[in-house]
């Protein structure tokens, strides 16, 4: 019963983190719930580029339930995030020229998904990134960490 169960659980985490054989390339599910499928990403110091994929599973349209991944430091969320709300609706909550978002998709809807691919330069190993929703509202439930680093210390950091 054990055995099944690990192997259940293995495949769950396979199928909600999409991960692919390429480990520079990442992509993570979110929903009309809100959510992202997790709250954990990372890629190895190896990654010169990552590429991030955003799919929406939902239904609802962007404008109700849009969603997009924006990745930044830690203590530049909350900033991002009130800048993001003076920007408004017509910038996808995304403030322009902000030196501070390392990476940002643009918003997608229920049935979409979009890319985003940058480069590790300006990444610092063992740094706190987090990545999180920009939408009004989203990023106190639509959030992460992303972890710059080899997958074992990675594993270990999350214990
Ligand atoms: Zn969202």
């Amino acid at each position: 019963m054990t055995y099944v169960r690990v192997i259940g659980a293995a495949m769950l985490l396979l199928a909600s983190a999409g991960v692919y054989a390429d480990p520079c390339k990442i992509a993570i599910d979110s929903n009309d719930m809100m959510q992202f499928s997790a709250h954990e990403l990372a890629v190895p110091t190896s990654c010169t580029d990552v590429e991030v994929t955003l799919r929406h599973a939902g239904q609802l349209p962007a404008k109700v339930m849009g969603h997009d991944w924006v990745l930044a430091k830690d203590s530049d969320q909350s900033a991002i995030v009130n800048a993001g709300l003076a920007a408004g609706l017509s910038h996808g909550f995304v403030p322009e020229n902000d030196k501070r978002i390392i990476a940002a998709t643009k918003v997608v809807g229920g049935g979409e998904s979009t890319t985003v691919k940058f480069s590790t330069a300006a990444l610092v190993q063992g740094a706190r990134y987090v990545f999180f929703c920009t939408a009004p509202g989203h990023s106190s439930v639509m959030h992460g960490r992303f972890l710059f680093g080899d997958a074992t210390r990675v594993a270990q950091a999350g214990k």
